[in-house]
């Protein structure tokens, strides 16, 4: 990452704080690694995000209902899902600072030193040979490649490594009160297998016919060792995933379609078309045919935001032998049992948050009329995902201003989200405004008791027109919902 590209993220990070949208979790302690909870702002964003992906993934499709399972499940499940035998990343450990990395992001970290360092094609090689190794899993040529490479620890700037092992990432706890009757379950790592476990029952409740899909967003526990890069990479997030059930051997078409249209998902907000590529998956998870990755051009590079997967049948099938019970589909088209084939959605809210904010953030240099400059840090959020969508400012705090403006505060505030504020300049407000995202600002001055009229400020261009009091409702309403 350029001095400059940390400088930004950095900056972002001060911004997410200062103005409400994400705390260290408990911060008065100095804080949990890797834990982080979103303040006023940050909680609005995070269900506005969510709201947009419910309402394209259910409410917009014909054939995809939602659930809600719960986080705890049957320890089988993960056994039957591969989780407690496969669920691991390989690490190496710094013997001289103890530091542990997981071999990917070690490898990686190095590639974008040399990257930088005008080295694309030696980082280009590098990367292309750690692939090929992980999907071998040649740990002990993984480990010569670390060291032929000099890369070193961040901490004791040494070579000095350990061999690479595997650590699974879930989290594990008691059920029961007492320890020596307790069961070990753990916390879900994925919310695909609450939907799973589920397929029957929501296909026989919901009256689905093939192909169809169940999405459901929740949390997800993964007791991630390289846990860095603020919410990029979390112990407890949250996940917004969508499992389409297929015949076999029409998987692959699907996958193609959920690829283009998670694509076109992310494209719908308005965000930069140059700022996403496809990342296809060199090593295959246990359970897949095909599998690509989405990835987003944040400040510390391109990552995955998204993977769209093509499971096959493994974890219906594997569910079926652990449990006992069938779950197979009858396709009364085809006249055939099957166990339906499965291209899974998967996105982290967490991350899509990161990404908005990464996106949104901008410090701009204004030139105003008299030939002055001056600054501001406005947040250019897609209206639809804003925290705030209208803020309403009577320009003084007498005069009946304020009671036009709640009037206008009461006639709004029930379809969108509204803030309402007296004190300060009105150029203060603005900007207040601006840094947390809200696309459109009221003023009610002397003259709206006279016409009947308002000023509109935009927020991304700034430009203010004066509008009819009884058409800002409309005007806000087409652009954020
Ligand atoms: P990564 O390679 O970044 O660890 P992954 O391939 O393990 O991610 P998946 O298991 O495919 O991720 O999970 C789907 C999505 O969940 C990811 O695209 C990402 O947006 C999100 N996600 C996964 N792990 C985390 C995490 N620790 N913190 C925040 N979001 C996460």
């Amino acid at each position: 990452m350029s001095i400059q590209q940390e400088n930004r993220f950095q900056a972002i990070i001060s911004h997410a704080k200062e103005y409400g949208f994400v705390f260290q979790s408990s911060e008065i302690y100095d804080g949990l690694s890797a834990v982080y909870d979103y303040g006023p702002y940050g909680s609005e964003l995070k269900k506005n995000i969510r709201d947009y992906w419910w309402k394209s993934m259910t409410q917009m499709q014909d054939n995809i209902v939602g659930i809600d399972a719960a986080i705890f499940m049957h320890p089988t499940t993960w056994k039957a899902s591969g989780h407690v035998d496969n669920f691991s990343d390989p690490m190496i450990d710094n013997k001289d600072s103890q530091k542990r990395y997981r071999v990917d992001h070690l490898i990686e970290a190095h590639a974008a030193k040399l990257e930088d360092a005008g080295k694309k094609t030696e980082a280009d090689a590098l990367l292309e040979k750690m692939d090929q190794l992980l999907a071998k899993e040649d740990f002990v040529a993984l480990k010569q490649l670390i060291e032929e490479n000099k890369i070193s620890c961040a901490v004791s700037s040494t070579c000095n490594w350990t061999d690479i092992r595997q650590f699974n990432l879930m989290f594990s706890t008691q059920l029961g009160s007492v320890a020596e009757d307790a069961d070990t379950i753990y916390l879900r790592p994925e919310t695909a297998q609450g939907i799973f476990v589920n397929f029957l029952n929501v296909q026989k409740t919901a009256r689905m016919k093939i192909p169809f899909g169940i999405a459901q967003t929740g949390k997800a526990f993964r007791n991630e060792i390289v846990a860095r890069q603020f919410i990029f990479r979390m112990r407890e997030f949250e996940q917004m995933e969508m499992q389409f059930f297929c015949r076999p051997g029409t998987e692959l078409e699907w996958y193609e379609y959920w690829k283009e249209t998670r694509m076109n998902w992310h494209l719908s907000l308005g965000l930069p078309k140059e700022k996403y590529r496809f990342h296809d998956h060199v090593k295959l998870a246990h359970y897949a045919n095909a599998a690509v990755d989405i990835e987003f051009e944040f400040p510390i590079g391109f990552k995955e935001v998204e993977g769209i997967h093509s499971r096959t049948n493994f974890d219906l099938k594997s569910h079926q032998e652990h449990s006992g019970k069938k779950l197979t589909y009858f396709d009364t088209e085809i006249n055939k049992h099957y166990v339906p084939y499965v291209v899974e959605t998967s996105i982290g809210l967490d991350r899509m948050f990161l990404l908005i904010l990464c996106n949104a953030y901008d410090e701009e240099t204004i030139n105003k009329e008299d030939g002055t400059t001056d600054s501001r840090v406005v947040l250019r959020i897609p209206a639809k995902l804003a925290p705030n969508k209208l803020a309403i400012l009577p320009l003084l705090k007498k005069d009946g201003l304020p009671e036009i403006a709640k009037e206008l505060l009461n006639e709004c505030r029930g379809n969108f989200k509204c803030y309402y504020e007296e004190k300060d300049t009105i150029g203060k407000r603005y900007r207040r405004q601006d840094a947390i995202g809200t696309p459109f600002c009221v003023t009610i001055d002397h003259q709206t008791k006279e016409d009947q009229m308002v000023t509109i400020r935009y927020r991304d261009s700034m430009k203010q027109e004066r509008i009819p009091l009884n058409k800002v409702k409309e005007i806000v309403m087409n652009e954020v919902i």
